[in-house]
Formats: C-alpha cells, structure tokens, sequence
C-alpha cells in the first residue's frame, strides 16, 4: 500500500499537527480516508499576512537561543501557523543548529506580525564523537547490567569513564545524565564513574536506565525496523536522580526523565524496563501519531505506551511490577496498571477515584468521564479500556502479531485526534493489511475490541 500524508494550510499555510492520511491499495485506488483538521482553524479565519521580514526573524532566532557567531548550517525557515495556548499565530519556524559548550539543535516559533518569540525548543542534544567500550554495574534489583561507556578524561583528575553509547550504526548513541537531586536537566551533565564498573549504590538508577534504553531501541529497531524515537537516529537521552525522592518518570517531548521514589511507594523508577518502553513509547508516538494528551487522544496515548511496555518487558500483563516499594507490596499494591485484569488495581489517586468505582476500567460501560482539569481528562485511567482490549488480542495471536499490528495503526492510521472508536477501526484494518481480510488476527481484533464495547 501506499499512505500520503497530507498537512491542513490556509493560503498556502501549513497548520502545524493538522494533518490527513489517504490510503491506496496496489492499483493506486483510495481505500480509506483517516486523520481530522484542526476544526478551530477551520471555522474561523486566520490571517496569514506576515509583515515581519525574514532576516528580522532569524535575527531574532538567534539571540533567542543565545546562538554563537560560528553556526553548522546556516538557519532555515518556513512560514506556519502555529497554534499555542489557545491562539493560532502565523509564525517563522526557524531551525538554528550549532555545536560548542552547549550545542543546541533549537526551533524557534517567531510571530511574523509583532517579531515577538511565542515558543522555542532544543531538538537534539549533541555529544562529542567519542570511542565506545564495554563497561558494567549493578542495577536497581541487584542484576548484572553490561553497558555501552566512553572513556572520557585523561589528566589531573586521571581517566573518568561515562555512559555514553555510540556503538549503533546510525544512532547518535545512547546518554544518561545525571540531574543530581535537582530538576535542573540544562546542566548537561554525563553520568560519570572513575572505573568501567558502576557498582555503587548512587549507580544504579543510571545502570538500569542506560542498559533499559538500549534494550527498548533495539526492540523497535529489531521488531518494526524502526531506527530510534524518531526513526532517524535521534539521540536516546535519559535524566536520572531527577528531584527529591520524585515518584514520577516521564517523557517531556525531549527526553526521559526517572525519579528515585521515595521509598515507600516506589523504588528507582528507572528499575522498571516496562517504564522504560512506556516514556520511550510516547517519545515515538510524538514522532508519529502524535496523539494529543487529553481525553480519548490521551488516553490511547497512554495505552500505547502501555502496550508496548509490556511487549518489551514481556514476562507479564502488567506495568511498573518492578518499581513497587515493599511497604506498597505489602499494602497490596504490586504494580501500577493490570493490562489482563485492570479492575484488580484500585485508583490510588482520590481524586481521580471519584469519577468511577474506584478500580481501573476494563469496559466502556466502566468509562471514568473526567474534566481536563483532572488527569487531563482521564488519559491515566480510561487508558486501561484500550489496555485491556490489547491483551485479550494478544491471548489470541501472540505478542509479536500484536505489536506489528499496534506498530502499524500507530504508524501509518491514527492522528493527534483520533479517539478509541477510531483506534478500533485502525487496528482491525492493520491486521487486515498485515494478515489478510478474514484471518485469524482480524477477528481477534474484532473480538477483542468488541468485549471492552468499544465499536
Ligand atoms: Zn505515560
């Protein structure tokens, strides 16, 4: 098949994240129309008049991002209209690109009426092109971790080691960094040893997230030939030590994020490999649906990571096993969302609680409807009604036909709107496409959808 991308524009004008995909079979007919146009956009009208000049908006790029005088490409820029909180601005997107102390691949949204900067970003971290070795250490659990690590320093301080890894062909390698304690992530700080054995107590949280991260790329790049978040070698960054005893991991559309727990309900949350896939998972679902996070939209976001949570730590259904704290074993909380028996796990947050019965939904008639103002809508929660469809498909085809069919409706069908029902539609037609019409997969997907009631 082949699957055309088509971007929303107004005079000419891309919208940036409105979007439409047409699929045509072999005969280049259209099979099916999928995707929705950011409907705000299209009702009212936007003036797409710029009056700002170019050069005045690079201008304003740079000093911006505090660029140097050397850059590495010269700035590009396009014409978009970028919506941001709540107002559509037609806007220079310019790309600055520069290495040094601090390299900065930054894209800087620049109102082209008033000049004023709405939102900018450092795409890629940049690291110096160094030699990889074999290192090792201990992880969370007590396991026995083999790492990807650069020798780094020679000189007053002798030789330090860091984890870095460059040995993949076209990945800019794998880093984790060390925040310290502290939310600071700009500190750009390399997680660093004094041998090739990372084996203290203060290691761990960085073994585990060093060895997990590569773990989960060479899931996608093995299992969907899928290179990095990206599909284009972006550089797998993860922050460890991140906050004070922080019962939280995350992905904040740069990189991965692991709090230490406090103890008490969670350990290091980088001990998990399923938390791992789960924050990496949102990192290619950017690149790719780009589901937006809220409601339906969300909670398939979440799902998906979930799935694939899962399929990379696949001894079991369940997510965060590996990252509950003794005292939260011990008050019966073992894992943090069941996608085989999602009502066996209570909401733990009360305010989320009150929206439903109290446990995880594993059926639309259980669906929690939620405000924005809590949990975005639900995102965490109903994500479990899409989980749980998830595992009885797999009870029926297996793991690795499920993810090539989540691979695919991830992939090529869904859009930043798109809500369960069409999440059903995408996966039955990925295992149509893969599998054939009237196989085996199709029904169980069928089926699959059709016991959570979602139609
Ligand atoms: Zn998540």
């Amino acid at each position: 098949m082949t699957h055309v991308r088509f971007n929303h524009a107004v005079n000419g004008v891309k919208v940036e994240g409105s979007e439409v995909i047409v699929h045509y079979n072999e005969n280049n007919e259209v099979v099916s129309v999928n995707g929705r146009v950011n409907q705000a956009i299209a009702d009212e009208a936007v003036d797409t008049s710029v009056s700002l000049k170019r050069d005045a908006a690079v201008k304003t790029a740079l000093s911006a991002v505090s660029a140097p005088k050397d850059l590495t490409y010269e700035p590009t820029s396009e014409i978009v209209i970028y919506p941001f909180e709540g107002e559509n601005h037609t806007a220079y997107k310019v790309n600055v690109n520069f290495m040094g102390d601090e390299p900065g691949n930054w894209f800087v949204f620049v109102d082209a009426k008033s000049g004023e900067v709405i939102d900018q970003y450092n795409g890629i971290l940049h690291v110096e092109e160094n030699k990889t070795q074999k290192g090792f250490g201990k992880g969370v659990n007590g396991d026995h971790r083999e790492l990807h690590i650069i020798r780094t320093k020679e000189g007053a301080s002798g030789t330090k080691f860091a984890l870095a890894d460059y040995s993949h062909e076209n990945l800019d390698g794998i880093f984790t960094f060390d925040s310290k304690n502290d939310w600071d992530s700009n500190n750009d700080a390399l997680y660093v040893g004094n041998s090739a054995a990372f084996i203290g107590d203060y290691d761990r949280a960085a073994v585990d997230a060093h060895y997990n991260s590569e773990r989960v790329y060479e899931y996608f790049l093995n299992e969907h030939d899928r290179n990095s978040l990206d599909g284009e070698g972006m550089a797998i960054n993860s922050y460890i030590h991140m906050g004070t005893d922080y019962n939280n991991a995350f992905w904040n559309g740069r990189y991965m994020a692991y709090g230490d727990g406090d103890g008490e309900f969670f350990i290091s949350l980088s001990a998990g490999l399923d938390v791992a896939a789960h924050e990496m998972t949102h990192g290619v679902i950017s690149h790719t649906a780009n589901l937006a996070y809220r409601n339906q939209s969300g909670a398939l976001n979440e799902s998906f990571a979930d799935v694939f949570g899962v399929l990379v730590d696949d001894e079991d259904w369940e997510m965060g096993e590996d990252i509950m704290a003794p005292a939260a074993k011990a008050d019966g909380v073992t894992r943090l969302r069941s996608l085989s028996d999602p009502n066996s796990v209570v909401v733990s947050n009360p305010q989320r609680a009150a929206y439903g019965s109290g446990v995880y939904p594993a059926h639309m008639a259980e669906f929690y409807d939620m405000p924005l103002n809590v949990d975005n809508g639900g995102v965490h929660v109903n994500s479990s009604i899409t989980n749980h469809a998830a595992y009885l498909i797999g009870q029926e085809i297996g793991r690795e036909k499920l993810g090539k069919i989540y691979y695919r409706a991830l992939t090529v069908y869904l859009t930043s709107n798109s809500d369960f029902s069409d999440a059903r539609q995408a996966i039955v037609q990925s295992a149509i496409d893969l599998y054939g019409e009237g196989s085996a997969e199709q029904s169980a997907a069928v089926a699959g959808f059709d016991t959570v009631g979602i139609y």
